[in-house]
């Protein structure tokens, strides 16, 4: 089947079945392993350090056995041995081109027009007479260059508007006929506000019919006013430039992002590098197979998230992954579990009667305690309800049991105050 061709699916890899997948994420991560090894340094050294040889990576779950490297890492490693660290694993002179991202961290790419990269926007609709808006940077990072190309394998026409200039922006799309926006959805706000400010009416005026998003998160009334407002189809990709790509991404049924085929993703504990099942929140660290360039493995996004391996009634059959809940930084591990903020913030959010609230995790002896603090939106909130609802949420979004709650007068809490606390002691 030719790639976009035209049916529901752009390629025959997204509907493999689970075990197909297993087998050939397995046989191209033992390959991508062995090239690293071989052909970078620093992969060799962490390798050799670990006591594992390339053979030793069969599949992927041995993948256990490697650390996982993070942003500081490479950072240092690339200072200290410029300019790539060591994870070059290509002749310099056919690196087809070098991305940089905040560090600075240099990126060599090799096959610089990847095909597979278009399933994404081609799942969220991209196709042949769409005229689009790009308006990722194509400075620097991989965005705007990326998404480009895989506009184009789509069959769509990007338009090369890049970041910023709100009124061209307006203006191209309204001259242009655009169909198509690819960006974040903030900025897309901005555009839709902006042209109704200068008089347009943008549902009548404007040909905009589906947006891509990555970069932030799209938040459930955004999605609602631009779908069902504005008639615009939404999808979001989850990108990362490191690894260089979007590791996953919606599909219409808009229910969690499939993973993209050409990297191996994990969800692991952060602290232990362990890899965690389906529903348990963790890392995302990724192994890139399609870069030969970049002998990378096992890259810490920071990103929180899990995933799930229901199957997706669209028809792909990767799993999904459950949206971004937060950072390394903010997760705090209850019994086992990670909590993130916005996790909890997803749970509480859906219980009537709280005005403010705060997790407290705490230790009795030997066992982690975790208590919710609410401030009641007014005196008629029956207490016994709110705390048999905050339990009941809790428990089924963050899979922690809730230890107690304990309500506080209002004002108790302080604007700003963090989400989540750790108030156990470490020694
Ligand atoms: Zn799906």
């Amino acid at each position: 089947m030719a790639l976009g061709s035209g049916g529901q699916f752009y390629d025959e890899l997204e509907t493999m079945t689970v075990e197909a997948r297993r087998e050939h994420l397995n046989q191209r991560l033992r390959e991508a392993v062995d090239h690293a090894y071989r052909n970078a340094p620093a992969a060799r050294e962490m390798l050799d350090r670990a006591g594992v040889r390339p053979a030793d990576i069969r599949t992927v779950e041995d993948l256990e056995r490697l650390p996982v490297t993070r942003k500081t890492d490479l950072i240092e490693l690339q200072r200290r041995n410029p300019p790539y660290g060591g994870f070059l694993a290509i002749p310099a002179e056919d690196v087809e081109r070098v991305f940089i991202s905040p560090g600075p961290i240099y990126e060599p790419l090799h096959g610089g027009r990847i095909k597979w990269f278009a399933r994404s926007f081609y799942a969220a609709g991209f196709r042949k007479g769409d005229i689009v808006v790009n308006t990722f940077t194509y400075h620097l990072s991989p965005a705007g260059l990326l998404f480009h190309e895989a506009l184009r394998d789509c069959g769509a026409t990007p338009v090369v508007t890049g970041t910023g200039n709100t009124d061209i922006q307006v203006q191209t799309m309204l001259d242009l006929r655009v169909t198509g926006f690819v960006g974040t959805p903030s900025f897309l706000m901005t555009l839709i506000r902006r042209a109704e400010e200068i008089g347009h009416d943008f549902r009548r005026d404007f040909a905009v019919r589906r947006a891509w998003f990555t970069g932030e998160p799209l938040s459930p009334s955004v999605r609602k006013t631009l779908e069902e407002d504005y008639h615009i189809s939404t999808c979001q990709a989850y990108a990362v430039t490191e690894p260089g790509g979007a590791l996953a991404y919606e599909c219409p049924e808009k229910n969690g992002l499939h993973f993209m085929d050409d990297y191996v993703v994990e969800i692991v504990d952060h602290e232990t590098g362990k890899q965690l099942g389906p529903g348990e929140i963790g890392e995302i660290v990724v192994t890139p197979l399609h870069n030969r360039a970049w002998g990378l493995i096992r890259f810490g996004t920071g990103d929180m998230s899990s995933y799930v391996t229901e199957p997706c009634p669209c028809g792909r059959t990767a799993y999904r992954l459950v949206g971004i809940m937060g950072r390394t930084g903010d997760a705090v591990k209850v019994r086992g579990m990670f909590v993130v903020t916005r996790q909890v913030e997803e749970a509480v959010s859906g219980v009537a009667g709280v005005s403010r609230f705060q997790v407290v995790v705490g230790r009795e002896g030997q066992r982690d305690r975790m208590t919710v603090r609410v401030e009641p939106a007014g005196e008629g909130v029956d207490r016994d309800t709110l705390t048999s609802e905050l339990n009941e949420r809790v428990q089924s979004v963050c899979r922690v049991r809730v230890d107690r709650v304990e309500f506080l007068p209002a004002g108790s809490i302080p604007d700003g105050a963090p989400r989540v606390v750790d108030e156990r002691k470490w020694d």
